[in-house]
Parts: C-alpha cells; structure tokens; sequence
C-alpha cells in the first residue's frame, strides 16, 4: 500500500485527489448478443405469443429456448420470462392466490416494486425490518408482524446476498404461507449449494439494464410448482381469454396481462445467461480484493457473507459506525467522492415511507385499498416500526455500486487507497 498517497492532504481539503481516471463502464453485451439479436431481426419474427389457447401462448423459438436454459441453469422445474421483474413480481403475487385484502409481509429495503406488486392485487404490504449484516427480511421480525391476515412472506435478496430461507421456510411452514423471492439483483449467488430465488414458491430474477447480465428490459420468474407455473404463464398471457379453453377452473386472479417478453430479447438473453457465471466471478474478485484491502479500517463493517452462501455483489454494502469514526455519514462519502470514488450512495430505500405508503392514497384518492373493508386492520407505515433499516438509511449505511463500472484490479487498488487515506486523516474531517 502507498503510504506516501495516504499522507498527502485530502482531496475535499484541497489536496491532490487519489484517482484521476474514468473507470470503464460496465458492459456485458458483445459481438454474440449482437449477432443473436441480428439474427431475430432478420427472421421478421420479432414476437410470436398469441394470447390464446394455442401453441403459441407459449411464445416464440426464442422465448422458449431460454427459459429451458435458464430451468437448467437455475435448477429448477419451470421458468417464464416476462417484460420486466416488475411484472414477474404482479405475476408472482397474483399466482400464489393472495386474495384482496391479504397482508403480504415485505423488506423496506428494497426498489419500491416488491411492495407494489402486493398493492396490485389490492393487498395490504406490511413491512419487517432486516438484518443488520445481510439486509434482507430479519425472520424475528417477520414472525412478529405475522396476523391471522398474513398470506404470504415477499423477501427480497438484496445487493446480491440470499435471505435467511431455512428460517423463512420454516415460518411460513408453521403459518401455512406462501414465500416469493425477489432475486433481481442475486441471480447466481448460491444458498446452500442452490441458487438464490429457487428456494421458495417462486422467485426470479431482473434482466434490465442495470443488473449483472441484461435483456434491456426484462425478467425471469422461476418455480418448481406446476399450478403456480401455469398461473404465472396465465397472468403473464392474458389469462382470462385462455382459461375457458385451457380448462382452468380456478378463475382467482386469472386477470391477465400482456406481460411477453419478445425474441430478440431473448435471444440476446440466452447469450447473457452463459455468461453469467464468469460475470458474477469478476465482481465476487473485485469485491474479496475490496474486502481484503479494507478489512483493518476501524468502524467500518464490509459485506459478510454467511456460512454455506455466496455472494453476487451487486452492491458493496458497508455500514459506519458513526459513533467510533466521529464523522458523520455525508462528511466522508464526500471525502471519498473528492478523491474520485465513484458509485457511493448514503443509504438505501424504506420503501415504508414513500408517501404513497405516509398518506395511504394508492388507487384513487380515498385511500383504498385501506380505508375500503377489504382491508381487515389498521396498518402502520410511521416511522419507527423497522429501526435497523431506518437507522442504515438514516445515517451509517454506504454503498458502492458495482453494477456501473468494470473495475481492473489497478482500479480497486485506487478505491483501496482512496479509503485509506480518507480513514488515516479522518480527524481532519472533524
Ligand atoms: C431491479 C429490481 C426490481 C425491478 O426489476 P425491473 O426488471 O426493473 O422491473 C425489483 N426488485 C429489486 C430488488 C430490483 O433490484
């Protein structure tokens, strides 16, 4: 390590920053995406759903051939692309049978479209706190929100780490409720030798732009049910214009969608999946370089990883103890970012205190789904009723995205160094 760097005055104070270059952008499409999709696009068939009991409810060439390689890959018995995750989780939601008025318990800490998706089937979101260490849904609080109301447990594997499943798998054993995983940014990290987001009813994955390998838009949700299989291919597919002919007799939910996802999507999405596991390597290396180059800075926890799981790193999570460093959260992310760290963000969502959620106005302007009788209680979204993700998000969480750049390992030696000289002159930050 580069002692001299780490004593030069601090770039926020004036002095000379740590990094001076432009780190590369993270791309994982090339020549093979390109081809695949030129190849669709020459075909003239860009889409070939017909949203009715035929054998093109099942889509397309293309469509059909990644799901069977994303079931082998994930190891799993069905999996059914969608337009986006976002669809992938109304279609998840409505598929398990929530019913209106079902209470769906939640992570905070997560992008706002878990909760939502709950919202969709006029459902009541109820939001458990999480673990400080992996932040996904903590189960101690999951059983504590539990009412005769809850159907269901939505959690969410977040910045790239599995939940808890042993333990979530045995609450909603005992409670007789159903669990979707909402792995969009963990595809590829492993619990207990399976895939994160194959442990539960259903789970899946995102495929936009952002997340480790990419479709533009896009989503895969996987199960190993059969019911739940052709419900999720229903919702997906205009269900109700199909039931009669497929001889579904339970029309719950049955209200469809057109939630397709097209050809050259997937056919770009078929040469992203073979690459996933060499893309998920390079980030678990730039972060264990991360790690190992950080570990000794004091009040400074990095991202664990629990016994029998892997990580995918989709985001470098560290928390501050603000109490030990004595400078607050805003002040050293600044320090950070002048010596030319980029991708650091304070904090993270609690999707709780959206105001959606602080008003309660959702569909139409009275409050529904509530103030309507559907809605079996009164429902708290004040702040206070999940400390460990407002504390992080208030004041000691810190990310460093790592779905931006593609980091050398010259690069994480300039972070490395960046961090350094930051904790070293930290009293100057006073
Ligand atoms: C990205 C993301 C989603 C939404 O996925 P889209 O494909 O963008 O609709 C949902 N949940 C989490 C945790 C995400 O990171």
């Amino acid at each position: 390590m580069n002692v001299i760097v780490e004593l030069e005055k601090l770039a926020l104070l004036g002095g000379p920053k740590v990094i001076n270059k432009i780190f590369d952008r993270y791309n994982p499409i090339g020549q093979e995406e390109v081809l695949a999709a030129k190849n669709v696009v020459e075909s003239g068939v860009l889409s070939k759903f017909l949203g009715c009991w035929d054998p093109d409810f099942f889509g397309g060439a293309k469509v059909q051939e990644f799901e069977r390689q994303c079931e082998t890959y994930f190891g799993v018995k069905h999996a059914i692309t969608v337009n986006s995750w976002t669809s992938g989780l109304i279609a998840a939601v409505g598929a398990v049978g929530i019913e209106p008025g079902d209470e769906v318990i939640v992570s905070p800490w997560t992008m706002c479209a878990s909760a939502t998706a709950i919202l969709h089937w006029n459902a009541i979101p109820v939001f458990a706190d999480i673990e400080s260490k992996t932040f996904c849904l903590d189960p101690k609080s999951v059983e504590a929100n539990i009412t005769p109301y809850t159907k269901a447990i939505m959690t969410v594997d977040i910045f790239g780490h599995s939940s808890n499943m042993d333990e979530l798998n045995t609450i909603a054993k005992k409670y007789n409720l159903k669990i979707i995983t909402d792995t969009a940014q963990a595809p590829g990290a492993l619990y207990k030798g399976r895939y994160a987001g194959t442990l539960s009813d259903v789970g899946g994955y995102s495929l936009n732009y952002h997340k480790h390998i990419h479709t533009g838009e896009g989503g895969i949700l996987v199960t190993n049910d059969d019911e739940i299989a052709d419900r999720l291919r229903l919702i997906r597919n205009h269900a109700e214009a199909v039931v009669a002919d497929m001889g579904v007799t339970n029309l719950s939910n049955m209200v469809g969608y057109n939630f397709r996802l097209g050809e050259i999507e997937c056919a770009i999405g078929i040469e992203q999946l073979k690459k996933l596991d060499k893309l998920v390597a390079s980030r678990r290396k730039t972060a264990e370089s991360l790690t190992a180059g950080l570990k000794d800075l004091r009040g400074l926890q990095l991202p664990e990883v629990m016994p029998d799981c892997t990580h995918s790193y989709y985001v470098y999570s560290m928390v501050l103890d603000i109490n030990t460093l004595g400078v607050s959260r805003q002040r050293i992310c600044e320090a950070l970012e002048a010596e030319g760290v980029v991708g650091l963000a304070g904090g993270y969502t609690n999707v709780h205190l959206l105001p959606m959620y602080q008003k309660k106005i959702a569909y139409g302007s009275n409050g529904f789904p509530w103030t309507s009788d559907i809605c079996h209680r009164e429902v708290s979204y004040e702040k206070g009723i999940c400390p460990v993700a407002e504390e992080l998000h208030d004041s000691t969480y810190l990310a460093m995205a790592m779905c931006m750049h593609q980091l050398s390992s010259d690069d994480v030696n300039l972070i490395i160094q960046a961090f350094r000289k930051v904790w070293a002159q930290m009293e100057s930050l006073k």
